[in-house]
């Protein structure tokens, strides 16, 4: 495009799915991962480099080769991307190494966003992982609350439900080895979610759309939300919008919201990248998520309207299962033959149960065709989970 180089840490799906948006523009885009990682299957050239996107010589071998570097995890060492940034006048980290230092520790996040007056769940970091320590925050929170990791965390892995007093010796068995922060129940009849892009003007939004969570873990979503108001959906955008811009650099930021029951709005949490709860724009909106994380860190023009929906759409996540091949079968007895349906497999070298090894989305003109279309595969998901 304008011939900037485009270095990524991380080489997973969402690596992938940048690339494939990059490809089309003729944006070259480096990746840092280990050989053979999803990214890296569909871009063939010279200037990936094979290593962990936690490794500082690894970073430090990627860092010279682009112009911007960008991540498709929070989860990397961000005191070597604090040194490359000090160190090279020539790559900008987008968005700032700063930014993901607060974001990937779920607790400063959170701090962050109360000092930006952006309502998140009462949040009580844990001092000694003790049981007394723990039993004191549930006095104050009130049961159940939720225990949770302040770093790492992905797909619920770091999260304990701490339902009464009497979960409290096992939650702290199972997570009493991190550092900890418990937070208020959101009793939300709804999670709603916003991808937010932060260019160099300003901030610009995504459609609200409404997500599903099996076991913690993203299932579907529902592209716009279901059942809820012009006003609702257009107050959640505007605290995306809100809790964004209290971050710096740019790129497209994931915002989990949850909705109460009296239609107020809690942020749940913030991806400072692109997001399982956007994939649906690859089909649904002129240009996807993905598509307008390049241009915004590359400084390229997004117009608004081509954040919009063309159609109303459904994302149905792929998860392994039993068998090493089961995402493999689900596309193979049923995803193919579904009539509006794209399918996207990450190329996963291995399937755990529970691992996202792909997704689906079903476009529709009405919301009502797309959910008939789709529920013969969220069926078939649920009959292969047992
Ligand atoms: P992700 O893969 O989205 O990064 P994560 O491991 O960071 O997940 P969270 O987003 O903190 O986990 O929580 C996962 C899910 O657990 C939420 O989407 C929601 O369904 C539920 N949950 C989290 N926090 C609360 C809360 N305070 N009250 C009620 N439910 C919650
Ligand atoms: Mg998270
Ligand atoms: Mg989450």
């Amino acid at each position: 495009m304008d011939g900037k180089v485009v270095g990524v840490l991380g080489g997973g799906q969402l690596g992938r799915m940048l690339i494939e948006a990059a490809n089309r523009l003729g944006i070259r885009v480096n990746i840092l991962d280990s050989p053979g990682a999803p990214a890296k299957q569909i871009s063939a050239h010279d200037g990936h480099v094979d290593g962990s996107f936690k490794d500082r010589k690894s970073i430090e071998e990627l860092a010279p080769r682009c112009d911007v570097l960008t991540v498709e995890i929070e989860h990397v060492d961000t005191e070597v991307l604090e040194d490359v940034q000090q160190k090279s006048k020539n790559v900008t980290i987008e968005p700032s190494w700063s930014t993901i230092r607060l974001i990937q520790d779920k607790y400063r996040q959170k701090e962050h966003l109360a000092s930006h007056e952006v309502a998140t769940a009462e949040s009580v970091a844990l001092d000694s992982n003790l049981e007394e320590e723990l039993r004191s925050v549930g006095e104050k929170l009130g049961y159940p609350f939720m225990l949770k990791s302040r770093k790492e965390a992905y797909d619920g892995r770091g999260n304990y439900p701490v339902r009464s007093e009497e979960d409290v010796l096992a939650a702290l068995e199972a997570l009493g080895k991190n550092a900890l922060y418990a937070e208020r129940w959101a009793d939300f009849k709804m999670e709603l979610a916003v991808m937010v892009v932060k260019t160099k003007d300003g901030t610009l939004a995504f459609p609200t759309v409404e997500t599903h969570h099996e076991n913690s873990v993203c299932k579907l979503v529902w592209a716009p939300a279901r059942n809820v108001s012009t006003d609702v959906s257009k107050k959640a955008q505007d605290l995306a919008k809100k809790a964004v811009s209290a971050f710096e650099g740019k790129g497209v930021f994931g915002v989990e919201m949850f909705l109460l029951r009296d239609n107020s709005l809690l942020i749940n949490e913030i991806a400072p990248r692109p997001h399982n709860s956007g994939h649906y724009t690859i089909e649904a909106c002129p240009i996807s998520q993905y598509d307008a994380h390049l241009r915004a860190i590359l400084d390229l023009p997004i117009p608004e309207a081509s954040l919009q929906l063309r159609e109303p759409a459904i994302m149905l996540n792929i998860l392994g299962g039993k068998a090493a091949d089961s995402h493999i079968a689900f596309v193979r007895d049923h995803a193919l033959a579904n009539p509006r349906t794209s399918i996207h497999l990450y190329g996963k070298a291995e399937a755990r149960p529970g691992r996202k090894m792909g997704h689906v989305t079903v476009t529709a003109s009405t919301m009502h065709e797309a959910e008939a279309l789709i529920e013969p595969l969220v069926d078939a998901v649920d009959e292969a989970a047992g």
